[in-house]
């Protein structure tokens, strides 16, 4: 699995995140899965506006 360098959603296959349409990466450590952004303190230090899997270090 990848994770996305720009908004860090975790990408099961593909080249580029279908979020964002940003760069993937291989280079990723741990992952939130946010259930409710508006209230996830994870959510906010990493940046996520959408409910989904993230990775929480992506290089
Ligand atoms: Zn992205």
């Amino acid at each position: 699995m990848k994770a996305c360098k720009q908004c860090h959603l975790i990408v099961e296959e593909g080249e580029v995140c279908p979020q964002c349409k940003g760069a993937l990466s291989r280079e990723w450590q741990g992952y939130a899965i946010i259930i409710d952004c508006t209230r996830s303190d994870i959510a906010r230090q990493i940046g996520v506006k959408q409910n989904g899997k993230y990775a929480l270090k992506v290089r």
